[in-house]
């Protein structure tokens, strides 16, 4: 089975109101989950999807309220890309001027029409035309299949040596070298959401400093718990990498590991999906919790700001 590519990304943002805002109402995305941060409860952790929340369409977040910016450099996740139509990148354009979204003129990468844009937290993000069939994102998204976002195109990791993260990709997430541009190294898992992940080798520069605007962590998809362990050996044997324990984060299952370049991966598992604890037509609305906080839900809720 083809469980490959990108499951999610998560990042750090600012106020969760304004987040909220961006990407469900000026980009259309389905809030699929409204949770909070398993390792830091008092903090939301935000899940934005397609209909489904389907893994390779999943772009999640850790607002606070008070964050400092982060920085772009090496050992981080220097831009995440969205698939639109081809034919909608003037209309995303448009759209962007007239949101007052911060943006750059389009230009071409490995070919294809690239639109450089900034979330409210100068999260660096792309929306890269393609000619896949239209599908309507999120039906009460506000935009039409015609323009709508179909899931991550992938991202592009900013790395001193490119090599050791190659071999990662290629030997443990079946994703294949398919071409150079520049600095800009292309691999591709063939996985129709979320399939690319493009390495740029920039040796001496800048660290990456975490903070709002910044990617946390890269999730890479396996179809279950067999095919993580699988894995996590392999990593292990071919490469001296050492997981985290598998951590259970209700939607799926979660190993996290740094890769050789500096960007902290997690391998997780496809299943249970978001339908686990609502119903399809409700994601998205109620806080949930895992059962493990439930008794503290009063105490957590006064935490958390007021968003919807
Ligand atoms: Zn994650």
């Amino acid at each position: 089975m083809s469980a490959n590519g990108i499951h999610h990304v998560t990042a750090i943002a600012g106020p969760a109101r304004r987040n909220l805002d961006f990407y469900t109402r000026v980009l259309g995305l389905r809030l699929v989950k409204k949770t909070v941060n398993f390792d830091d409860p008092e903090t939301y952790h935000l899940y934005y999807g397609d209909e489904f929340g389907r893994p390779g369409t999943i772009l999640t977040f850790f607002p606070w309220e008070h964050v400092a910016p982060g920085r772009i450099g090496v050992g981080e996740t220097s831009e995440t890309a969205f698939k639109v139509p081809l034919s909608s990148i003037g209309w995303w354009t448009h759209r962007f001027v007239a949101e007052g979204v911060a943006h750059e003129a389009p230009t071409k990468v490995f070919g294809e029409t690239v639109l450089p844009f900034r979330d409210p937290d100068g999260m660096h993000l792309a929306l890269i035309g393609v000619t896949d069939p239209p599908r309507l994102a999120w039906p009460e998204g506000g935009i039409s299949a015609e323009h709508a976002i179909l899931g991550f195109h992938g991202v592009t990791l900013m790395l001193r040596d490119v090599a050791p993260t190659g071999a990662i990709l290629s030997d443990i997430f079946g994703f294949a070298e398919i071409g150079r541009e520049g600095s800009l190294l292309r691999f591709d898992s063939g996985a129709a959401q979320g399939g690319i992940v493009q390495l740029r080798g920039v040796g001496d520069f800048l660290q990456g400093r975490p903070g709002g605007g910044s990617v946390h962590h890269v999730a890479f998809r396996a179809a279950d718990d067999a095919a993580q362990a699988g894995m996590v050996e392999r990593l292990a044997a071919g490469h001296g990498v050492v997981t985290t324990e598998q951590k259970d984060r209700s939607y799926f299952r979660s190993v996290y590991f740094r890769e050789p370049g500096g960007v902290l991966f997690e391998i997780a598992t496809d299943i249970p999906g978001f339908s686990v604890d609502e119903a399809p037509d409700a994601l998205g609305r109620a806080l949930k919790l895992p059962l493990g906080l439930e008794p503290r839900r009063a105490q957590i809720k006064a935490a958390l700001p007021e968003i919807a």
